[in-house]
């Protein structure tokens, strides 16, 4: 495929807001594809170049970009800059410069191999090596193929195709319909690569998908805790569960294989260079040669035996500086489950035996330490070590299901929250989507923001749907922020992916999250969160916002449309007060 008909398909996919006919277009182009180009295909059109885990990066900013594009096009800079303030998008801008450009029909494989050739040029030298290899790609591309091309490195792929969306093409191209999904699904909670999949299934069909096995140096989507509402719900729904702290740290999912390790978040980025000291015990202390190991990394002074607030944490969360904050603060890793040993994929066993083997991997280690397990039947044990934990400081409590195997990717009673809560409040926060704000009047008409229009994920569809409006909680700060934020996510228009009855004076593109608290969920018919047929949506009443998740949520990380409708379930039921 010349990488000029993948443009063409992009621009039809930029303009298309309705999650079906996303699905439709994308099945069409995979079905033009071959074995060699839907691997790098797949990647593409999410704007990447390599799995999302992988952190290969182009390495040009917009200001590398920006010169390219003037070599390129033997044009100023200045003017370049002066265009690109104008149409906000440096892929508009080359759109326009590169009118008398004639495409050279390059291939999709060559496109992507060169932008990999770029992303691998480091040392003396690398940057004038980018700047010539990515205009010499320019001058041969017309100009949709180049407006496409830019994007890519400036992370501004405007296409909002998000990986449930993905599965339902590459099922809809090969089988008429989604009904693979499920398995083309389940091979992504185990190796977390669209690319792999994809190549994989086009190469072996279904049954090579199903081959595609949790193997170190691949992250596994994370198991997920549900909620009951108290001590009582979980001991009756569940019987003997096994009951640990709740730490509320990063989850770490780290990979050793043999010298190499890498850590994951509960994203799936690769974020090994945040936590040195972790990376250095895993090295030292875990003899084993291969090893998947999942926990929560958290700050904590073993002598006296403090577990620090989640913000004091969360400082690891930057760039510069690690390793002397890594020298003040020190992590360490409570391991509560291992996925992978020795070559062997051991989600499969029970949670006791995977104990017993986390326990085995990494004895002796004074930074990775098992997370501690009780078994109980009893309300009042669990209550008691509910108590227990918060008044050492800790969120609450996970109970899990002694026998269950470990579901990558999974949200199910296997694994149950239990947190601190006021009494007549939701049991917990959620996570919301900023999808818009509305204007303010008075003070805040100076911040541009009055109110936001905030939702939901609603996973089986692969679109945000509304659930509130939030008008407190924020300082005036905060608001600035958001409309600081907020301006770089505008949209003319609904963003693809959003359904919403209501709309908000600026549309936002679903990206910033944020962790509200709400007096109660009711129903609605002005939102679509839940929203099916006649039936009416969900709500929060009184919400607020308590937090910006500052990063370690993608917006598909949101609370689910499931969730929301559990929890309303859940309501009325009485709680623990601690
Ligand atoms: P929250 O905002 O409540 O942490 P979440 O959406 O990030 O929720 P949940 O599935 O709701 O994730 O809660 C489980 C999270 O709790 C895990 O992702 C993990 O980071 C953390 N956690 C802390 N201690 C444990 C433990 N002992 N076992 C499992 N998960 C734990």
């Amino acid at each position: 495929m010349k990488f000029s008909q993948l443009a063409t398909y992009l621009d039809e996919l930029e303009i298309t807001a309705s999650r079906n006919e996303l699905v439709r277009i994308l099945s069409e182009l995979f079905q033009k594809v071959s074995v060699e180009e839907i691997a790098p295909v797949t990647y593409l059109i999410q704007g990447r170049l390599t799995p999302f885990f992988d952190p290969t990066e182009i390495g040009m900013g917009e200001k590398l970009v920006l010169t390219a594009i003037a070599n390129a096009y033997h044009i100023d800079k200045g003017e370049v800059a002066v265009k690109y303030s104008h149409l906000g998008d440096l892929g508009l801008v080359v759109e326009e410069l590169g009118q008398k450009t004639r495409d050279s029909g390059l291939s999709v494989t060559e496109v992507a191999g060169r932008l990999l050739a770029i992303a691998g040029t480091s040392g003396d030298g690398a940057i004038e090596n980018k700047l010539t290899l990515f205009g010499d790609l320019l001058k041969e591309l017309d100009p949709a193929s180049a407006k496409h091309l830019v994007r890519i490195p400036v992370g501004k792929m405007r296409l909002g195709i998000g990986d449930p969306t993905v599965l339902d093409a590459l099922s809809f191209a090969k089988q008429g319909d989604k009904s693979l999904r499920p398995v083309l699904e389940a091979a992504y909670n185990r190796t977390s690569d669209l690319g792999l999949i994809a190549l994989t299934f086009w190469k072996d069909g279904v049954k090579g998908v199903e081959k595609l096995q949790i193997t170190v140096g691949r992250p596994v989507r994370p198991e997920l805790a549900e909620r009951l509402p108290n001590p009582e719900a979980v001991i009756k729904k569940l019987g003997l569960v096994g009951v640990q702290p709740k730490y509320d740290g990063f989850r770490v999912q780290i990979h050793k294989d043999g010298a190499k390790v890498a850590i994951y978040s509960r994203n799936l980025e690769n974020m090994s260079l945040m936590f040195p000291e972790l990376i250095t015990a895993t090295k030292r202390d875990i003899k084993v040669g291969t090893a998947i190991l999942d926990g929560e990394a958290i700050a904590y002074n073993p002598d006296t035996e403090e577990y620090l607030p989640f913000q004091e944490t969360t400082k690891r969360r930057r760039k510069y500086g690690i390793d002397e904050l890594a020298a003040k603060l020190p992590l360490r890793a409570f391991i509560f489950d291992i996925l992978y040993v020795e070559g062997r994929d051991v989600t499969p066993l029970t949670y006791e035996e995977r104990l017993k083997l986390v326990e085995e991997t990494i004895r002796g280690s004074e930074i990775l330490l098992p997370a501690p397990l009780i078994k109980t039947d009893s309300v009042e044990v669990l209550t008691k070590e509910l108590l227990d934990n918060i008044s050492k400081g800790l969120e609450g409590v996970v109970v899990k299901r002694l026998e269950a195997p470990y579901t990558a990717g999974g949200r199910n009673f296997n694994w149950v929250k239990l947190k601190r809560h006021t009494s007549g409040e939701l049991t917990d926060t959620v996570d919301l989507v900023l999808l818009g704000y509305y204007f303010g009047k008075g003070k805040r008409t100076a911040f541009g923001a009055g109110g936001l229009l905030a939702g939901v994920y609603d996973q089986d569809k692969d679109e945000f749907v509304s659930i509130t409006k939030i008008g407190t909680g924020l300082t005036d700060e905060e608001w600035r922020e958001i409309h600081r934020r907020g301006d770089a996510l505008q949209s003319d228009s609904k963003p693809a992916r959003v359904n919403s009855i209501l709309t908000p004076s600026v549309w936002m593109k679903p990206e910033i999250v944020v962790e509200v608290m709400a007096d109660e969920i009711t129903r609605s018919p002005v939102h679509t969160a839940g929203q099916f047929d006649d039936n009416p949506g969900y709500a929060l009443r009184f919400p607020r916002i308590v937090s910006f998740r500052g990063g370690d949520k993608s917006p598909e990380d949101a609370t689910s449309v499931k969730e929301i409708m559990a929890m309303y379930q859940g309501q009325g039921q009485h709680r623990v007060a601690p």
